[in-house]
């Protein structure tokens, strides 16, 4: 159960609803985002909404079966819209586009990148600046001084950027400089990292563990939540299967399951879900057509020198046609 409190709830008032409920049975979570203060309550007791619905300080309940909460549309029937500012939104009905290299390297690659987007009209870049890397001997990112020098492009042709963050240490660095976090694959459960991303108020993008449940994932959005940040955004990315053909297999059928089970914006990422750039525009336009909110792929001027996952990442003019067929492709799914 979701209990909403009012705006200007008195202590006293918020008092009595907490010993009321646990008077009923139920163990409670505060809970207060930049957006509101709630109730979690936990337990199995089934009673009469109207026995805590008269209470003074509360300003709706929704009963919500499912274990994780906040982030369920049980609750929140409306879809949440993420407003990077200056008319960047995700999740309000349209297809965002994020698009960028997997790493940043120079300032030169980040130059043309911004142009390639600006030309398409793509207002998100993403690229890492803190790469996780299978081998230690891999290349492992610029670091925040890459990131400043992205930022400062980017600022000046009006491009948001997402980047990737890995531990908690990087975030007050990161903070200036980012419009939306991402939490890689390989920390979708670093609960310590949730939590602190929780405390912030800018947008995070948690992708889907590589071997993650998609309730595992709604969990890890749960805790970003309702440690009180509501700007959050789900990315399916592919998982590991049997198959070895592709680098991992994209989960196309999280896409509606989350957006059912969800009030929060979906994304996929076809570079990463298939690894193989001859197949990242099928699978991309499969990512439009199951209903996702946006998509984020890997674009480099020259693939073949990337620094990183070349073998998936798509060049200047192949993006474009990319974005191209995405846009179409979209036009389609909503005149259905
Ligand atoms: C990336 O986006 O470059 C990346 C490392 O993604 P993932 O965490 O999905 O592997
Ligand atoms: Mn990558």
């Amino acid at each position: 159960m979701i209990i909403q409190l009012k705006k200007n709830i008195a202590t006293s008032e918020k008092e009595a609803i907490l010993n009321k409920v646990k008077s009923l049975g139920y163990k409670t979570t505060e809970v207060k985002t930049q957006q509101g203060d709630y109730l979690v309550c936990i337990g199995k007791k089934e009673f009469d909404l109207r026995q805590l619905g008269h209470m003074a300080g509360i300003e709706d309940i929704h009963r919500v079966s499912d274990d994780y909460k906040l982030v369920s549309r049980k609750w929140k029937v409306n879809r949440t819209h993420i407003d990077l500012g200056d008319g960047v939104t995700i999740g309000n009905g349209s297809l965002s586009i994020m698009a960028g290299p997997c790493s940043i390297e120079n300032e030169e690659q980040v130059q043309q990148t911004i142009g390639h987007l600006v030309k398409n009209n793509v207002r998100i870049m993403r690229g890492g600046v803190f790469k996780p890397r299978s081998s230690p001997y891999a290349f492992r990112g610029m670091g925040v001084e890459g990131l400043k020098m992205w930022h400062t492009l980017a600022r000046k042709a009006g491009i948001k950027i997402i980047s990737e963050v890995m531990q908690v240490s990087q975030i007050e660095a990161m903070y200036d400089y980012v419009d939306v976090f991402q939490v890689g694959a390989r920390n979708t459960q670093n609960f310590n990292l949730l939590d602190e991303l929780g405390r912030v108020d800018k947008a995070v993008m948690i992708k889907r563990g590589i071997s993650g449940t998609i309730e595992e994932l709604l969990y890890s959005a749960e805790y970003v939540f309702s440690a009180g940040n509501e700007k959050l955004i789900l990315c399916e990315r592919g998982i590991r299967t049997y198959e070895r053909a592709s680098r991992n297999t994209l989960d196309v059928n999280a896409i509606p399951i989350l957006k059912e089970k969800t009030h929060l914006p979906v994304v996929a990422d076809p570079s990463h879900g298939i690894g193989i750039r001859e197949f990242v525009d099928p699978i991309a336009l499969a990512i439009v057509m199951a209903g996702a909110d946006g998509i984020i792929y890997e674009t480099h001027q020259k693939p073949e020198e990337a620094a990183s996952d070349g073998q998936q990442t798509l060049n200047f003019e192949e993006s474009e046609a990319l974005i191209r067929k995405l846009r179409k492709t979209f036009d389609l799914r909503i005149s259905f």
